[in-house]
């Protein structure tokens, strides 16, 4: 990672001199304020907040979404910020220099794992200038943060949003190839929050994700791409989105070059970098990409292809993460499981039918049954334990990461395909995955975390019942199209 995307967030600092921070006066002003009157929830209900960030305390016993209306306590103030002796703030109305201002601090941070190396958060700055798309992105959705995405708060958000979206158009026309990764970086942060404002839930800014990827290709084919850690990065990203967006996509709307040898060979030349949207785990994340996409044809054409479901299971079994940090190892661990639970729930598990499931049937002399519907009987009782062990664990991994941790950022994914795996026997396990994604609302305040609450209680009611279906079977049944990345 380049140090000039370094910025350090510390504990409260005095407003240093050379830092056009909001004068002293107005920060203890908002400081009085602040203690007056605590997260929503906790107003509502008339008692005291104590407006610990990200979730009060409160809320985190009632397990509810802390909606906290007032700016995030003083350790969040940034350092050293250059963005205020910028151009861009000095020819700004107030409330653009105020929403720059959370941009930075909060709305940029919920799409990275480590507040320290954010790409999106200042290092966009020195972009603004050139690139006013960029610049009315970043207002929009920091605007939209604000409000938690809510309906009634959104005019800014919207209002920003088409000025961004005019601006580009305009852009894109004369787009020279060091414009890429800054057209990239918006169209990006565009596609990534269309489903946020959408009340209705089936945008997931797929056109956006198209426009994305004609740039991707021509950032991978310049010969500098080897050598430029920004171009790395803008790849990264890609992926990591389509990624998210690989279950949302139907099957004959799928890019025909999804799988491109250039995409893989690209993809190479990034392992072992760190990204700061996924870490270490740009392969997992092309793989679940294009094993996203194999499931969706699954469920909505039936059509399966056991070569290369073998290759899916195969590969996703031998790929191990990076131990180098024990959360990061934690998260991507969860994700490798996301892609076996989903291939094992919507295709099957390739490798059922090799007899090496004895252990789990100590009691059972499995090698005297000979009737082959019993032996699927059996497998498919395995594959759901096998299922049931690897959500099991993957709710706790998620669930030991603190809420205060920012690796909670990439939790949404995993956690639902895991959650939604939980039998009736595993009500604490189920309790936490209700908590979790309240706490993921409270933290980035994307509407789709609170609707995925509805989606696995819904399904956790249909498998009491003794009905076991996948969530993207009910998310495609509900219209709905959720990005939870
Ligand atoms: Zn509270
Ligand atoms: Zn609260």
């Amino acid at each position: 990672m380049s140090r000039k995307f370094k910025v350090r967030f510390a504990p409260a600092l005095p407003v240093q001199d050379n830092c056009q921070l909001p004068p002293q006066p107005r920060v203890q002003l908002q400081e009085h304020r602040r203690s007056r009157s605590g997260c929503r929830d906790c107003r509502r209900r008339h008692v005291k907040c104590d407006e610990t960030f990200p979730v009060c305390l409160r809320c985190q016993k009632r397990g509810t979404p802390c909606q906290a209306v007032q700016p995030p306590p003083k350790r969040w103030e940034m350092e050293v910020p250059s963005l205020f002796s910028s151009n861009i703030t000095k020819t700004r109305s107030t409330k653009h220099t105020s929403l720059l201002h959370h941009w930075c601090q909060r709305a940029s941070q919920i799409m990275v794992l480590d507040p320290d190396l954010n790409p999106f958060s200042f290092a966009l700055v020195q972009y603004f200038d050139s690139s006013p798309s960029l610049l009315h992105t970043v207002l929009s959705i920091s605007a939209g943060h604000q409000h938690f995405f809510q309906t009634d708060g959104l005019g800014t958000c919207l209002e920003e949003r088409s000025v961004a979206l005019a601006h580009l158009r305009q852009e894109i026309d004369t787009l020279t190839e060091t414009d890429h990764i800054k057209a990239f970086m918006c169209i990006f942060m565009l596609g990534v929050s269309t489903p946020w404002i959408d009340e209705q839930q089936c945008q997931f800014g797929r056109e956006h994700l198209t426009g994305a990827r004609t740039l991707i290709n021509l950032i991978i084919a310049s010969p500098t791409f080897a050598d430029n850690t920004e171009a790395k990065h803008a790849l990264g990203t890609y992926l990591y989105w389509d990624m998210a967006c690989s279950f949302l996509l139907e099957p004959g709307q799928q890019l025909p070059s999804n799988n491109s040898p250039e995409i893989y060979t690209a993809m190479q030349k990034t392992v072992g970098i760190f990204h700061p949207i996924m870490g270490y785990t740009v392969e997992l994340m092309y793989l679940l990409g294009n094993l996203g996409r194999y499931c969706r044809t699954v469920v909505d054409l039936g059509i399966r292809d056991e070569t290369m479901e073998h290759a899916f299971e195969e590969q996703l079994l031998a790929w191990e993460p990076s131990r180098e940090n024990h959360e990061l190892g934690l998260l991507a661990d969860s994700l490798k499981h996301h892609g076996l639970i989903n291939l094992y729930r919507i295709c099957g598990r390739p490798s059922s039918g090799v007899r090496d499931d004895d252990v789990l049937f100590e009691e059972e002399d499995v090698t005297t049954l000979s009737d082959d519907h019993l032996l699927d009987t059996i497998d498919d009782f395995v594959t759901d334990e096998i299922i049931r062990q690897y959500a099991i664990r993957t709710v706790q991994d998620l669930t030991a990461i603190s809420t205060t941790n920012w690796h909670i950022n990439l939790q949404g994914i995993p956690l639902l395909t895991a959650g939604s795996e939980l039998t009736a026997a595993d009500t604490e396990e189920r309790a936490l995955v209700v908590e979790r994604f309240n706490a993921l609302y409270s933290v980035n305040r994307i509407p789709a975390n609170l609707l995925v609450i509805e989606l696995v209680e819904e399904l956790w009611e249909a498998r009491d019942a003794g009905v076991t279906f996948s969530w993207l079977q009910l998310m495609l049944q509900k219209g709905w199209r959720l990005m939870l990345g």
